[in-house]
């Protein structure tokens, strides 16, 4: 697969010290998405998120945590969602191409190539792309980057509805943004831009005044993940390897796009004017 050009993509920088935990990031999500609520509890035993955990119906969420500094009690934050690789381990072990970088930035997810082999969900080093288990015939989720949004010229919408810790633009400009924070507050950052080189670049990226450990971001490889993930997937069993040989299968497919295409048609419909429709 030839590598995209990504010399002109956007990115996310944010800046988790100027994060007031509004969580108005998640709501926005939601509702850009159309993304169904789900049962949540408050205390997960880790921190204070909720939900408990990113899900097919939760692709960013903020994770707390409490420390105390200079005998006062502090709160940071971390808001997980897609990383949007420059070099996506998601797609370079999909089968049939259902993942893609785009140039614009976001790497995005095409349901209607996907047969659910679910080797994205294994290869992922974030642990981002979900299945829904709850349908009969799931496909797979995860952050969109808001793709539709920026193509056409907005900003995505957790970035738009949040009011101190998230700038997007192009991702140089945005390197260029965390660097001079960094080099201007040395006591409130850790020095280090994560993203910046993690798994290869990302289109995310962060800044932080606690260390990225505490506050539960991935320890990954500065090399792209493509060059490792085949050799962890050796360990998939062989069902997932025939998925797409046998007439079941074959079926499972073409049910699951049958799906898709009358939810295409559902939305087309709710987007018709009242008097645009047919008596
Ligand atoms: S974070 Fe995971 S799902 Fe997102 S682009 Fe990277 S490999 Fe793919
Ligand atoms: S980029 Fe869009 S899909 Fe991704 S977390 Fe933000 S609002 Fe949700
Ligand atoms: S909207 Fe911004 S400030 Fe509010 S929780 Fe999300 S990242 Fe933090």
């Amino acid at each position: 697969m030839s590598k995209v050009d990504t010399s002109k993509q956007n990115a996310f920088l944010i800046d988790m010290t100027k994060c007031t935990g509004c969580r108005g990031c998640q709501v926005a999500c939601k509702q850009w998405n159309q993304l169904e609520a789900e049962n949540t509890e408050f205390f997960s035993g880790e921190g204070y998120q909720n939900p408990p955990a990113m899900s097919e119906y939760t692709f960013t969420r903020i994770k707390f945590r409490d420390y105390e500094k200079n005998g006062q009690n502090e709160f940071a934050f971390y808001k997980e969602m897609c990383m949007h690789c420059d070099d996506p381990a998601c797609a370079s072990v999909c089968p049939v191409g259902a993942f893609e970088k785009t140039p614009e930035g976001p790497v995005i997810y095409k349901a209607d190539r996907c047969i659910g082999c679910r080797f994205c969900m294994i290869a992922c080093p974030f642990g981002v792309p979900k299945y829904e288990w709850s349908k009969g015939l799931p496909l797979v989720k995860k952050c969109t980057g808001c793709h539709d949004r920026v193509t056409a010229g907005l900003q995505p919408a957790c970035a738009t509805a949040c009011p101190t810790a998230i700038t997007y633009g192009p991702r140089d400009e945005m390197i260029k943004i965390a660097e001079e924070r960094v080099a201007k507050h040395p006591d409130k950052y850790i020095r280090k831009i994560y993203g910046k080189e993690e798994a290869g670049g990302t289109s995310v990226i962060y800044l932080t005044s606690l260390p990225f450990d505490e506050l539960g971001f991935k320890k990954v490889t500065l090399r792209p993940l493509p060059e490792y993930t085949w050799q962890a997937l050796r360990f998939v069993p062989a069902a997932f390897l025939t998925v797409g040989g046998s007439l079941s299968a074959l079926s499972w497919i073409n049910h699951r796009r049958d799906r898709l295409k009358n939810e295409q048609e559902d939305a087309e419909q709710v987007d018709t004017p009242a008097d645009e429709k047919e008596d």
